[in-house]
């Protein structure tokens, strides 16, 4: 069975060494988030992921939920662990203090997160999607709605859902069918069938708060006629009190290739009691509001099982013993070396390695932003620090899940044939890992997002809330000592993205299918140049502790930032060359060819 220890000596380093965690600590609202309190509290979310998430995460994966009759039970372990988990004040560490919680900047949140993933990702969507349905509420609900139902969301006794999903429609929300009908006392009638619902119906909480898109009589067509919705499972009087079950209920759950201790449901609603968050008709601003927060953490939900993975196949590695190295035996006395003697078996290591510490640094760089748009005095660093989260937001989404994917693949690589039966846990990274490259927009959504809506932007500005840094960085330093393995790969995988932007800003302009053939490329390119930012920047700290450095942390850093040099971030000239090739052939074979 694979083992887990949470990476807290890296996010450390990210959170304090990378960046300067002064900054995130001085914020407005930030201040009682002491370096102290933050070790202590990191501490003790690797210790309840360690022991009561990881442990239950295997069986969780071979019982699943059941159904019955609109009944559903989570597997064995779950419930106790969850009233552990809501009595620790996890399901509030990062929701504002006024309603019970912890009011944790999402520099921290972001590193629990990344552990609750590693180790259970199924039980992690239950406190996940209630934070998303908090978030659209503090951000949209009336004082009426937050006094009523935030505080028990936030002590985690009730929990929430999106309820976005129709059976045609994922991507397409414009064409949503679901209604809700105006009973003449500032209620609605919420009549329609939501699929795919995470944590619609469970048994870990006492009430459901459903969140749910839908469309008033009068609403216009497309996305600028869905409003939003609260509907409870129980009714909820003026003082709290459960009541009557409202007209709502579970018809069936998924099965599904992973996370099956998550329960994805098929929500009906008959005519359900639901009460309007927001103005009407203004549902889609209100969910975008929250899906910066929300698409950073899916991309941490493949940061997590790819760091899950590779802490497997780094142990297996070691102690496998098959062949010997090629340049002749390292464990003489055994009868075999150990696999991780092989170049092959360093080659998926190092990937699994570069890419997880990379995007937890690039991840840290986000997460420090929200907090800055969200808590920074002055309003001018919010709005910039706001535009490069808007910016950075589908990358991180899409990158994170991607490679997130690839790195469980290579888990199991790594085991060879062992890694392929469940005994050892491995094949159910993969299996976890692949959702989050499809629910919260899926990744080609993402990069069209990206180059349809990021790029264009305010004459580009976005886009110069990450090109100006990188830009000063690279003449800052491509010539200092001992810099140049490391910022002049990086300033050439740079100048192909600025010409990537340049013609396909150019293309785009003429013909849309241009940018749309392109959009997939031009995502993993940025990535690829803004992990490459992080890969830098962490070796010139390196460089300068390397002296002092007993456990061989910074030397690891130095070899892994040259690894991803060397072999990861060339592949921006093949995405660069795929990207010019333009959309004719794609755009060329009709329909009935394929
Ligand atoms: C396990 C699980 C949990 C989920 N949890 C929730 C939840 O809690 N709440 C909720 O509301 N939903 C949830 N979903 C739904 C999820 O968000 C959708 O599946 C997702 O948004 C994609 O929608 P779809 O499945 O209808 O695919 P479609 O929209 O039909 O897309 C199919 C394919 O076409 C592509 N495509 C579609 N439109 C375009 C376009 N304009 N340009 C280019 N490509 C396009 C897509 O990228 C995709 O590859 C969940 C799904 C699963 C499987």
């Amino acid at each position: 069975m694979a083992e887990y220890k949470a990476p807290l000596r890296d996010m450390r380093f990210v959170l304090t060494e990378l960046f300067d965690y002064d900054d995130i600590n001085q914020l407005p609202g930030c201040e009682d988030f002491t370096p102290d309190v933050v070790d202590a509290v990191l501490e003790e979310a690797a210790k309840v992921c360690e022991e009561i998430l990881f442990p239950i995460n295997r069986s969780g994966d071979e019982e699943g939920c059941t159904w019955d009759d609109g009944v559903v039970t989570t597997p064995k372990g779950f419930k106790e662990a969850y009233q552990t988990f809501a009595e620790g004040g996890w399901t509030g560490i990062a929701c504002d203090p006024v309603y019970g919680g912890q009011g944790a900047p999402k520099s921290i949140n972001a590193l629990v997160e990344e552990m609750i993933c590693s180790t259970n990702l199924s039980f992690g969507m239950y406190p996940g999607l209630s934070f998303g349905a908090y978030a659209a509420m503090h951000a949209h609900a009336s004082d009426e709605l937050k006094d009523k139902y935030l505080p028990k969301m936030v002590e985690g006794t009730w929990s929430g859902t999106m309820c976005l999903t129709e059976p045609h429609c994922g991507t397409d929300l414009g064409i949503i069918k679901t209604k809700a009908d105006p009973q003449g006392d500032g209620s609605y009638a919420i009549t329609g069938t939501k699929i795919f619902i995470s944590a619609g119906e469970h048994d870990l909480t006492e009430n459901i708060i459903h969140l749910v898109l839908a469309k008033l009589p009068d609403a216009p067509k497309g996305t600028k006629g869905i409003s939003l919705f609260l509907v409870p499972k129980f009714m909820v009087g003026d003082d709290g009190s459960l009541g009557d079950r409202n007209a709502v209920k579970c018809g069936s759950i998924e099965h599904k290739m992973g996370i099956k201790a998550s329960a994805t449901c098929v929500m009906n609603f008959d005519g359900a009691i639901g009460y309007l968050v927001g103005e009407p008709h203004q549902g889609m601003p209100a969910m975008f509001t929250m899906m910066n927060q929300e698409r950073l953490s899916v991309g941490i939900q493949g940061l997590g099982l790819g760091e899950a993975a590779y802490q497997g196949a780094r142990a297996y590695a070691k102690d496998r013993l098959q062949g010997r190295a090629l340049t002749g035996a390292k464990s003489p006395d055994n009868a075999a070396d150990s696999i991780i003697v092989h170049p092959d078996v360093r080659r998926m290591l190092l990937t699994a390695k570069a890419t997880n510490e990379g995007c937890r640094a690039m991840g840290m760089w986000v997460a420090r932003a929200l907090d800055t748009a969200k808590h920074h005095a002055d309003p001018v660093k919010r709005e910039e620090a706001d535009e490069f989260v808007q910016l950075m937001t589908p990358i991180v989404k899409a990158l994170f899940t991607d490679w997130g994917f690839d790195n469980t693949n290579l888990g199991v690589q790594v085991f060879g044939g062992h890694g392929y039966i469940r005994e050892w846990g491995m094949e159910q990274y993969v299996r976890d890992a692949r959702i989050a490259q499809i629910y919260e927009g899926t990744n080609g959504i993402q990069a069209l997002d990206l180059v349809g809506r990021k790029m264009p932007t305010k004459a580009g500005r976005y886009l110069r809330r990450f090109f100006h840094p990188v830009q000063e960085y690279i003449e800052a330093n491509v010539s200092k000592d001992g810099l140049g393995d490391f910022v002049q790969p990086l300033a050439k995988a740079f100048m192909r993205l600025q010409q990537a932007t340049g013609e396909l800003a150019q293309r785009g302009m003429k013909n849309p299918d241009e940018a749309g053939a392109a959009a997939t490329e031009f995502l993993r390119l940025f990535g690829l140049v803004a992990v490459g930012f992080m890969w830098a920047r962490m070796a010139e700290i390196a460089l300068t502790k390397q002296d002092d450095d007993p456990d061989g942390f910074y030397k690891a850093k130095l070899i892994t930032a040259k690894f991803y040099m060397e072999r990861i971030l060339p592949q921006s000239g093949a995405l660069f060359s795929q990207m010019m090739s333009g959309s004719s052939t794609m755009m060329a074979l009709d329909e009935e060819l394929f």
